[in-house]
């Protein structure tokens, strides 16, 4: 609840120092209400913090030390508070750093930043030339609006000069005004596009939802294509009509263009922005106008949660089965569990919108927790892909050939039609191994556990699991052997090198994200593609992901089977996820498309799932198989991961800890472990992972806080909590 305290009255401040709670402060000259963000001293420092509550009282009154001010900002408002509190207990992350999560716009104690503006002081100039009256005209032309001097010069047609004689002669009077320029109108008056039955059905629906004005979460699937977008922006519409704030979060900076045109055809102007590729006087101004309201969309990347909205209405999270919404380092949090939470607290609406959600959020839905709305048909003439297997085990390929004749030869009918194939593998680099011919040695990362992988276009040894890098040896780092290093199975750059030698005549384009070193390069990259500048499209991950590519009509998978190795309960989800969404990239216009899947494994069950497209029956095949297993949703998992330098010492924590497993057996729990974590060494750090498993209902994360509280920690070793991990 929001309180006043008047200069004096003792406040309990939560600053963003590791410090666990609120110190107590007194209301400074002027007082200051609860969510105020102030400046209060710290030992020698001033540092950032938040108005929390009452202070507790119990010091020496003369030595609490006064606030020394409040920030011209917008106040965290009890729900952001509320929910940066729920936020952390769920997480178990210290609630300071929740705080510095939602205070991470840069700069705030500076207060908005100001520019020097002009404005008429209504005398005339005594001395009338044509320069002076065009600057008077451009001036009045500004409708009273805060303009440059250069901006007006620039506008009048006239040097810098002219302006400075004129502010000299009292004509214009120069001031300081606020840089945060308010973000254009959006209207949601303007009409929509001409939606089908089946949009215009989803789309009343979710509008009738928002209008109810309390919280509720609706999973919108719609196959690929089906127009989800559309549908979710009369939502969003709704919203503004209600004179509430909409956050619309995407899982890639990659595909923000794209959406900033539909919301500019929608509602005649652009959405704020809130990701890593802005600005930091943007993000600073974006911040400040979403606590007064002025931002009225916000379309971002997974931290846009974290901004304090001042009447949030509508959440959307688009594919929101997207991997990349859990955020892996520091806060541990899914950005769409986070959106549910955050919407349950303001009584916001929530859309997850996917065309293959993640099991959570079918179960939710099958249960009656969500709604759901069904888009069973593509827009318009568009048709969903056939699809169809290629069994790899007849094709006998030569070895450093990828591509089967099956596969080439419908790429080069597709081609010769004038349309685009895409060939997909989710492998970045040229070779996932290099090894040496001569020992047999296979070049792995210095710094972790994973193997090198050799980028040829960068001429490097790179590792995708550190980041780690160096350039390709000529010699052999084992056996000092020269010239027999020699790569092993194909990445997306070799693959590349097949095409070309396969289709001379054919104009290859590789996407894949380390190709990129610019969210903007890669955009424009997608832009050409999509306007036709490309005949066979090479893409790994990243094409997978809600792009539009108009001519394209095949979808050549070169390796079906790579997802389904490996012992994680969520490699048939993940796999399922990924093939749908590349084979949707196809026949997305007019053109039918095709995909194929290369596969070793044609009657996996997976693997059929897929070409069937049998989703409810995939779907609740492997919620069954969860629940069994009592894995989530059905039951909740924790990865405690330990690291530390020495591998003695982190396994014998980690023991240490499973034994004392007392405070998880009182609720019923169970500890797995301890096993190397899915990154098992990284900047030097080994990194092992306990499992623990328990009751849906069970009070895990009290549980955990206590048994990780036991063990007093040898110095330099850190403990994470994931709660519920991606991998299990
Ligand atoms: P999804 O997000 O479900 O994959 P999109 O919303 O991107 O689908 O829509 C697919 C294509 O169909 C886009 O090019 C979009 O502009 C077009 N589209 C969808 N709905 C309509 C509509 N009602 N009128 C015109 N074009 C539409
Ligand atoms: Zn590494």
């Amino acid at each position: 609840m929001s309180e006043r305290f008047d200069e004096g009255q003792l406040v309990g401040v939560l600053t963003t120092e590791p410090l666990g709670r609120p110190l107590d402060y007194k209301a400074p000259e002027g007082g200051c209400v609860t969510g105020d963000l102030v400046e209060v001293p710290l030992g020698p420092r001033r540092v950032l913090g938040c108005v929390w509550g009452k202070g507790e009282g119990g010091f020496d009154p003369a030595r609490v030390r006064p606030v020394t001010r409040v920030l011209d900002a917008a106040p965290l408002r009890d729900e952001m508070r509320a929910f940066l509190q729920r936020a952390a207990d769920y997480t178990l992350t210290p609630l300071p750093q929740m705080l510095r999560l939602a205070t991470r716009a840069p700069d705030l104690a500076a207060g908005p930043a100001t520019r020097r503006v002009l404005r008429a002081s209504g005398r005339e100039p005594a001395r009338e030339t044509e320069a002076r009256l065009r600057v008077m005209d451009a001036l009045d032309a500004w409708h009273g609006a805060r303009v440059t001097a250069s901006e007006l010069a620039a506008e009048a047609g006239v040097s810098s000069a002219v302006i400075k004689g004129l502010v000299k002669a009292g004509v214009l009077i120069e001031e300081d005004a606020p840089r945060d320029l308010p973000y254009p109108h959006l209207n949601p008056a303007l009409p929509h596009k001409e939606l089908s039955d089946g949009q215009a059905q989803a789309a009343a629906a979710l509008r009738a939802s928002v209008a109810g004005g309390r919280y509720g979460t609706t999973l919108l699937k719609g196959v690929t294509g089906s127009g989800k977008t559309e549908v979710y922006l009369e939502a969003v519409a709704e919203c503004l009509r209600q004179g509430r704030q909409a956050l619309v979060l995407l899982p890639e900076i990659a595909l923000t263009a794209g959406f900033l045109d539909r919301v500019q055809a929608r509602f005649g102007a652009r959405p704020a922005e809130w990701h890593s590729g802005v600005t930091s006087t943007e993000r600073r101004r974006l911040w400040r106008m979403i606590g007064t309201g002025d931002a009225q969309l916000v379309v971002g990347a997974r931290s846009a949660l974290f901004l304090p909205f001042r009447e949030l209405g509508l959440i959307v999270v688009d594919e929101e089965h997207d991997t990349s919404y859990k955020q892996e380092e520091g806060v541990l949090y899914n950005a769409r569990d986070m959106a549910v939470l955050r919407a349950s607290i303001c009584g916001a609406q929530v859309v997850l919108a996917s065309a293959t959600p993640s099991l959570e959020t079918w179960v939710n839905a099958d249960s009656g927790k969500y709604a759901r709305l069904d888009l069973t048909a593509r827009f318009g003439a568009a048709e969903l892909p056939q699809m169809r297997a290629i069994d790899m085990r007849a094709e006998r390929l030569p070895s450093n050939r990828w591509v089967s004749e099956t596969l080439a030869a419908q790429v080069q009918t597709r081609i010769a039609a004038g349309e685009q194939a895409l060939l997909f593998l989710n492998r970045r680099g040229y070779a996932p191994v290099t090894i040496c011919r001569a020992c047999g040695h296979q070049v792995g990362c210095s710094e972790c556990d994973a193997r090198m992988v050799e980028h040829r276009f960068l001429k490097r040894l790179i590792c995708h699991q550190c980041g780690a890098s160096r350039p390709v040896p000529e010699a052999c780092p084992a056996c000092s052997v020269e010239g027999r290093m020699a790569a092993v199975g194909p990445g997306v750059e070799r693959l590349a090198e097949e095409v070309a030698e396969r289709f001379p005549e054919a104009r290859v384009s590789v996407l894949s994200s380390d190709l990129f070193t610019t969210a903007r390069a890669l955009k424009e990259a997608i832009e050409t593609i999509a306007a036709g500048g490309a005949d066979i499209i090479i893409g790994t991950q990243i094409v997978a992901k809600g792009h539009n590519f108009p001519l394209l009509t095949l979808v050549g998978v070169i390796d079906a089977d790579l997802g389904l190795q490996g012992s994680d309960l969520r490699a048939a989800e993940r796999t399922f996820q990924l093939m749908r969404q590349v084979a949707g990239r196809a026949g997305r216009a007019e053109k039918p498309g095709t995909a194929l899947l290369q596969t070793h494994q044609p009657e996996h069950p997976v693997i059929r799932a897929i070409l069937t497209g049998n989703e409810e029956d995939f779907w609740r095949a492997e919620a069954a198989e969860r629940r069994m297993a009592g894995a989530p949703p059905y039951g909740r998992m924790a990865g405690i991961i330990l690291s530390h330098p020495d591998v003695a010492v982190v396994f014998d924590v980690a023991a240490e800890l499973a034994r004392r497993d007392g405070p998880l057996r009182a609720i019923g729990a169970q500890v797995w472990g301890p096993a190397p974590a899915p990154i098992a060494r990284v900047r030097g750090r080994h990194r092992v992972r306990l499992l623990v498993k328990a009751d849906r209902t069970a009070p895990l994360q009290a549980a955990l806080a206590e048994w990780a509280a036991q063990i007093k920690l040898p110095t330099n070793l850190r403990l994470a909590i994931d709660i519920d991990p991606q991998s299990f």
